[in-house]
Order: structure tokens, then sequence, then C-alpha cells
């Protein structure tokens, strides 16, 4: 069996985690290592490894996650000036291989700022 990743054992309550959504398909919780003044992360509940990997059958599942990421970005305060970021792979920078998204918000829009 592969190992669980750090996102699935949040989700599952074993590690801790600042959660400020959840519900059936994704959670939201504050990053652990903030690059924005707001830096969340949406994680899908369904564990696919990276965006690449997903398939038809997730494009609910893909849909939802787009809107809840706006809906949490509103109630985090952000709603008018967020960035939605998705690494896909190693060289891209992912380093959790666990569907998510990162919400960036109330920073200034330059490249530099957002550090990755
Ligand atoms: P990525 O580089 O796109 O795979 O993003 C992974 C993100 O997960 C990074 O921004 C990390 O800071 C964040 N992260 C890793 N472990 C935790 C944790 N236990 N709680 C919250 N955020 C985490």
């Amino acid at each position: 069996m592969t190992e669980k990743t750090v996102f699935s054992r949040i989700i599952d309550g074993e590690i801790p985690a600042e959660k400020v959504y959840e519900d059936e398909h994704c959670i939201a919780i504050e990053d652990i290592s903030p690059k924005a003044p707001v830096h969340l992360l949406l994680i899908s509940k369904k564990p696919v490894p990276r965006l690449v990997d997903a398939e038809q059958a997730d494009s609910e599942l893909l849909g939802h996650m787009m809107l809840t990421a706006g809906k949490v970005a509103r109630e985090a305060g952000v709603g008018d000036g967020f960035r939605l970021i998705v690494n896909n792979g190693e060289s891209a920078g992912q380093t959790v291989f666990h569907l998510h998204m990162h919400i960036l918000g109330d920073m200034s829009m330059s490249e530099q700022s957002l550090g990755f």
C-alpha cells in the first residue's frame, strides 16, 4: 500500500492543521509556511497525486474545487484579489503529491513576492 500523504493524514485527523473550510470533497487549511499574508491550501479529499493524474471522472471534483476556491478566498477576505496556483510535478515545485490549490491573497501581485 502506498504511504499516506501528509494531507491525507490531516484529512484523517492524524496530524493537526488550521482548518478553515471542509465539505465532502475537500478541505482548506492554512499553509504551514505562508508565502503571502493569506496563504491557504484547498486540498482534495481524494488523494490524486498530481493534476495530470486527474481523470474524466474527476471533472466534477475539479470544478467543485475551483468554485470552492473562490468561496474560501471570499471568506478569507481576499475575494477581490487572489492567485490560485497548482504546482504539477517536482520540476514545478510540487512537494506534496496530493492534489491541492494554493490560494494566495493580500499581496503585491509581483512575481517576486510569490517566492515560488
Ligand atoms: P506544493 O509545493 O505545491 O506541493 O505545496 C505544498 C505546500 O504544503 C507547501 O506550501 C507547504 O508549506 C505546505 N505544507 C506542508 N506540510 C504542511 C502541513 N503539515 N500543514 C500545512 N501546510 C503544509
